[in-house]
């Protein structure tokens, strides 16, 4: 099953790391990503595993 992230997502993940948290990971390896669709929408959370700091997006 493939999920497609919302571009609020890419966008988020690409500031966080302009902004100076840059692992010596790969992005891939320093995001998690969850997707949890519910009955009335579909939740995106995106997590750093650097600092901890997460954002998610709500798409109804
Ligand atoms: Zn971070």
């Amino acid at each position: 099953m493939k999920f497609k992230t919302d571009k609020s997502i890419d966008d988020w993940v690409k500031n966080h790391r302009a902004q100076g948290c840059i692992s010596n990971a790969t992005a891939g390896e320093q995001f998690i990503y969850e997707f949890i669709p519910t009955s009335i929408m579909e939740v995106q959370t995106v997590k750093c595993m650097c600092c901890g700091d997460k954002f998610t997006y709500y798409d109804d």
